[in-house]
């Protein structure tokens, strides 16, 4: 390869990254996780944004337990990872709690609406 092509080729990928941080009105996410609370038994959908327990050199995880938001008991994942039939990404639903990808964390930031 030649170093012209080298440069444009690192070129596209800061700009790729560049896009990427001012797509943060559109959250895309690759499945979900099924938590469970401890204490009260209510059950509820975690969605995963994308970086969130997926494979890769900037894998995060999620957390093992969070706070229910309900009764504020602990909340586990009870069904693993379920994908999208075919894979790939999609916009999280309206309203659905999710798994975020923070720059400022090692591990998916609970969002619960
Ligand atoms: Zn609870």
């Amino acid at each position: 390869m030649s170093s012209a092509m080298r440069r444009i080729k690192r070129g596209l990928k800061r700009h790729h990254r560049y896009n990427t941080v001012e797509y943060n009105t559109e959250i895309l996410v690759h499945g979900r996780m099924v938590y469970g609370c401890e204490r009260c038994d209510r059950r509820w959908s975690m969605y995963l944004e994308k970086g969130i327990e997926e494979p890769g050199e900037n894998h995060k995880p999620s957390p093992f337990v969070i706070q229910c938001p309900f009764c504020g008991g602990m909340a586990r994942d009870i069904s693993g990872i379920i994908g999208f039939a075919g894979g790939g990404y999609y916009p999280l639903p309206d309203g659905a709690s999710y798994f975020a990808n923070r720059k400022d964390s090692d591990c998916g930031v609970p969002i619960l609406n």
